[in-house]
């Protein structure tokens, strides 16, 4: 991964710019919809995949126009070997767009992680998974820390893997709505 990865959205959304940092990442984690030349005219909102997390990062958008000053949310964004927790930063534009910009505030490598390997077949159900802390959901209402979760729903080092929706789960969308962000 190279850092920063930048990109821009204008007032309504749509993606203005992404620099080389973005379109290195995009391959790397095979996503050739995501290079440059795809995802520019595009609405961030589409690549948003839940509801929640939509309606979250439209909280935060809101909160870094009217304050008019950048906003940091520490996220996880998993390889399948490298444990990663980034930070993004949301910055309003003189042109009421908005820049992003994603630095690492800690990267550790461990024993590759098959559920988060793209490259494998993942046809066998669907799991939820949080966007922030990466804990998945094993119960309705319960979630778990990923390597705790991938042993208790047994889908570790097994070759029939789970399809992976992104969302948020409860402790880190209440923790969010209730003392906001840092920034
Ligand atoms: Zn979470």
């Amino acid at each position: 991964m190279d850092y920063p990865v930048i990109y821009e959205v204008d007032r309504d959304g749509v993606i203005t710019h992404v620099n080389d940092a973005w379109n290195h990442f995009a391959r790397e984690n095979d996503s050739p919809n995501l290079i440059a030349d795809e995802v520019i005219g595009s609405k961030l909102a589409d690549h948003i995949s839940s509801i929640e997390l939509r309606h979250l990062f439209q909280a935060v958008y809101e909160r870094a126009r009217i304050e008019e000053t950048f906003i940091t949310l520490p996220f996880r964004c998993d390889s399948p070997d490298t444990e990663r927790l980034l930070e993004m930063r949301i910055t309003p534009l003189q042109t009421d767009g908005l820049q992003f910009t994603i630095n690492p505030i800690s990267l550790s490598t461990r024993e590759p992680i098959h559920l988060l390997n793209m490259n494998l077949d993942h046809s066998h159900g669907l799991i939820s998974m949080c966007s922030w802390c990466k804990s998945i959901q094993v119960k309705e209402n319960q979630w778990e820390e990923l390597s705790a979760a991938i042993k208790d729903l047994g889908i570790f080092e097994t070759s029939e893997l789970p399809r992976i929706t992104h969302g948020i789960c409860k402790p880190c969308g209440e923790k969010f709505l209730r003392e906001g962000l840092t920034a």
